[in-house]
């Protein structure tokens, strides 16, 4: 079976798949360069191009043996121009340009803008703003069927590219019929995760949850001022949080995004929950081969803050650079985990345990791996909810995961430090023990005399009974015997 050694590092990449990715080799080379987690954009492509990167990365996630998330993120009541006849056009500075209910493809001087609500709330005098704001159009004329613009700021306007309506109220659900399909669509296939977008109230999470019918994991993208206002509700409701930059540096002014950023990180981190720091991260690499530094510094930035995910977005989906994308990412991560400043750093922020047994034995982990020399920390779990108490103590050797649930092991790959590995369940002390040991050295996390620390519950196949946490030390012996015995078990 072809190998992927562990990481090297305890921050997660999340690569977005698109026309410039989804070819298995492509794919092949992103998973081997450091991708630990796919995200599908249902705002792109159709059903059957999701269905065939289903089937590409559950193949992978087989060749390689290594549980891979994916997350499907919902388009959500985004507004987005229709399509172009040559794919895209060039606004020019001060031109003018209608958005209209026409779906004939657009060109330099007209789109279709395929959101009625809009034309009955838009004034004279307010702004649209168009990809990630890049372009701003301020409305000069409205009726029925088209919006006339001008266009204060120009630039190239390409194919479904978002449109943020900062000056006036939508009135539109937080999950529109698309949504409802792909939601539909993406539980079907198995998705791991769902990504919620423009989630305003708590009540927009639980209604997802509802049709999610207890498969797959909310994440809830944050983005809108309103989200905000009521973080920590819906992260209460949500099992991993989003910070979707680039609108919420629309929707807000760019400024007010680095201090959210690591308010949203923050709040996110104390209660154990996977955070993902999105968009424009290696914006340049969509057309160069190499970074600004500027973007290296702000990955390296969101690692110090000890976000569990950074995630590419178009870098990995449509640039010209995908697979350099991904190998700079796991660069700048590994670079920053190696400094001697980086543990401190990232635990700048306190996450007190809670006063339950679970807590304090992730919080005993941390401190082993603080006090001797470990060469990981091994978490036998059934919900993963163990894994995330101890990735939540941010401890300095990793997490090797073992589960039962494939599901489980397939979520955990977006969680800080971890290392999943779905494996039968266990019967006894001995055997756990004995699979540690195994699971350790055939994963490349110690050799021969180095020690690994042990968390499970007693007696097994009761969640939420972590009770045990034993340390011992590896023997090349063990692995052999195994190996003649078991050559298939994993
Ligand atoms: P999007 O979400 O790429 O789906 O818009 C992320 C963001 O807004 O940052
Ligand atoms: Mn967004």
């Amino acid at each position: 079976m072809a190998k992927l050694l562990p990481r090297g590092r305890k921050v997660k990449i999340l690569a977005t798949i698109g026309p410039s990715s989804r070819d298995p080799d492509t794919l092949r080379a992103l998973l081997c360069a450091g991708a630990d987690a796919f995200r599908f954009n249902m705002s792109h492509g159709d059903h059957a191009v999701h269905a065939e990167n289903f089937k590409t990365v559950r193949a992978l996630e087989k060749e390689f043996n290594r549980p891979i998330a994916i997350l499907c993120d919902l388009q959500g009541p985004k507004l987005r121009v229709g399509e172009f006849a040559e794919g895209k056009a060039v606004i020019a500075h001060g031109a003018t340009f209608t958005l209209d209910r026409d779906e004939t493809p657009g060109d330099a001087s007209r789109v279709c803008l395929p959101h009625p609500e809009i034309f009955d709330v838009i004034a004279v005098g307010q702004r649209l703003l168009i990809n990630d704001g890049k372009i701003r159009l301020k409305v000069k004329q409205v009726d029925d069927t088209s919006i006339t613009c001008q266009a204060e700021v120009g630039g190239v306007i390409s194919d479904r590219k978002g449109v943020n309506v900062p000056d006036a109220e939508i009135p539109i659900p937080a999950l529109t019929a698309k949504d409802r399909r792909d939601l539909d669509f993406a539980i079907e296939h198995g998705a791991d995760w769902i990504g919620l977008s423009f989630v305003q109230r708590p009540e927009d999470l639980s209604e997802a949850r509802q049709l999610m019918g207890g498969r797959g994991a909310l994440c809830a993208k944050i983005e809108k001022p309103q989200a905000i206002k009521r973080l920590d509700e819906i992260i209460a409701l949500s099992d991993g949080v989003m910070v979707a930059r680039g609108d919420l540096g629309v929707e807000l002014n760019p400024e007010e995004v680095p201090p959210l950023q690591k308010k949203i990180v923050n709040a996110t981190r104390l209660t154990g929950k996977p955070v993902i720091v999105a968009t424009q991260m290696l914006e340049s690499m969509i057309e160069s081969p190499t970074p600004t530094r500027a973007e290296v510094s702000d990955v390296a930035n969101a690692v110090y803050d000890g976000a569990d995910v950074v995630m590419l977005s178009a870098e990995t989906a449509a640039g010209d650079w995908p697979e350099e994308a991904v190998i700079m990412m796991d660069s700048i991560a590994r670079q920053v985990e190696r400094d001697e400043g980086y543990k401190m750093r990232v635990r700048l922020l306190d996450t007190p345990p809670d006063a339950t047994t679970a807590d304090a034995l992730a919080h005993a982990c941390m401190t082993v791996g603080d006090t001797i020399e470990l060469a990981a920390i091994t978490v036998f779990t059934s919900t993963g909810s163990s894994a995330r108490r101890v990735a939540r103590e941010r401890p300095a050797v990793p997490v090797m995961v073992l589960t039962p649930s494939v599901a489980v092991a397939r979520r955990v790959a977006l969680l800080w430090g971890a290392h999943p590995i779905a494996t039968r369940d266990i019967g006894s002390f001995e055997e756990m023990i004995g699979k540690a040991k195994r699971m350790s050295l055939r994963h490349g996390f110690g050799q021969e005399g180095s020690a690994i620390a042990v968390m499970a519950g007693v007696p097994f196949g009761h969640s939420g009974a972590t009770n045990l946490l034993h340390v011992v030390t590896l023997s090349g012996a063990e692995l052999d015997e195994y190996e003649n015995d078991h050559p298939e078990e994993d």
